[in-house]
């Protein structure tokens, strides 16, 4: 079962940085570790709420008007 998946790209470098069905935890995780490293000038001194964090990301659906692939 395929089901809609989003694309969450950094607005700082313009890199996706995960493809996930939906953003959990370990995701935000893995977003804020991204800022340390990408822009540290940007998140000192926030702790990691979801919002702040969401703030640096762009999330966009995956191919949208593409039908799921039929399963092999
Ligand atoms: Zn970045």
């Amino acid at each position: 079962m395929a089901g809609r998946r989003f694309v969450v790209s950094c607005t700082h470098c313009k890199r996706i940085i995960v493809v996930v069905a939906r953003i959990g935890d370990a995701e935000l995780d893995h977003l804020h570790v991204h800022l340390l490293t990408c822009c540290p000038r940007e998140v000192i001194g926030f702790s990691p709420g979801v919002e702040a964090t969401l703030r640096h990301f762009r999330v966009e659906p995956t191919d949208p008007d593409e039908p799921p692939p039929e399963a092999a």
